[in-house]
């Protein structure tokens, strides 16, 4: 689209929640895709050892593929290990392989061990002839330290949050750990978005737990809401996105239009962390 708005500068996406099955993921993989077919230019790190969003995105990633298990133990660089997505010509991966399970116990000694994942990323940013517009970092769901580094080599976290029940329990626990991230790491992190998934229009438990969030974040929630959708699921088992697999459809269209509200706040998000590295 020839009004798709890029941002001025890159913008460094950590999609976390420490709940498993949330739609961190799903999320990551769509939002990349969308914002790659509005023109974007996107790259995707995975940084769960389950590699999901490699799957998803259509990247081969068994055991002994170069990952981002070689980029964090400083073997290969990103430029070394990113891979073109099949989907579309602007986005980029940086797989993840099972054998990224053991890293953390592997890096736990070195001095350095929250920052590998940023000193990788500021390296291939250095090199690399072309800018980004979008980096995401796929989070596993648990707060180790490969959360730690993928939420000290961004700008934004992106939190899914799965309209059920117990959604708002979950996401207290959440902030609270990315405000001991912020006070002992990484100052500049903002939380940018909150997206719902998995909602279900029928059922007054989605609307609640979207006014609720709402609420709470007027801000930081999109307006779009991803809707519960077996095509949404049923897309990575043909190493698709839904973007690709059902394009008309309303889950293709939800993450489209959560792709083209996240770009519209690019000014205003980079501007708050603007303010936060001048310390006001
Ligand atoms: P996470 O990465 O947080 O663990 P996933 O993105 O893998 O979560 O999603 C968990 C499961 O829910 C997956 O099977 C996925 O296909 C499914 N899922 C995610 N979003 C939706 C949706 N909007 N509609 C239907 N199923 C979904
Ligand atoms: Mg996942």
């Amino acid at each position: 689209s020839a009004h798709f708005p890029r941002p001025d500068r890159t913008r460094f996406i950590a999609v976390a929640n420490q709940k498993g099955g949330v739609g961190k993921t799903t999320t990551t993989v769509n939002l990349a895709c969308a914002l790659a077919e509005f023109g974007a230019k996107v790259l995707v790190v995975d940084m769960d050892p389950q590699g999901n969003a490699s799957t998803a995105l259509g990247i081969e990633h068994g055991p002994g593929c170069d990952s981002t298990y070689d980029v964090l133990e400083g073997r290969l660089k990103i430029s070394e290990v990113k891979v073109k997505s099949p989907e579309f010509e602007n986005l980029e991966v940086v797989p993840s392989s099972i054998d990224l399970s053991g890293a953390e116990l592997e890096v736990a000694d070195l001095p350095d061990r929250n920052e590998l994942l940023k000193k990788a990323l500021a390296t291939f940013f250095l090199e690399s002839p072309s800018r980004y517009d979008y980096i995401f970092v796929d989070c596993p769901p648990s707060l180790g330290l490969l959360v730690l580094n993928a939420m000290c080599s961004v700008n934004e976290v992106l939190i899914p949050v799965q309209a059920e029940y117990y959604a708002l329990e979950g996401l207290q626990q959440l902030l609270h750990t990315i405000g001991l991230v912020q006070e002992n790491y990484n100052p500049y992190l903002v939380i940018s978005t909150m997206l719902i998934t998995m909602f279900d229009r029928r059922t007054i438990l989605s609307k609640e737990v979207y006014d609720e969030v709402k609420e709470h974040y007027p801000d930081i929630v999109l307006n779009t809401t991803i809707p519960r959708s077996v095509k949404i699921s049923e897309a990575p088992s043909f190493r698709k996105s839904v973007i690709t697999y059902d394009p008309k459809g309303a889950g293709a269209v939800a993450y489209e239009e959560a792709a083209l509200e996240i770009a519209e706040r690019s000014a205003q998000v980079l501007n708050k962390i603007n303010m936060k590295k001048q310390g006001s």
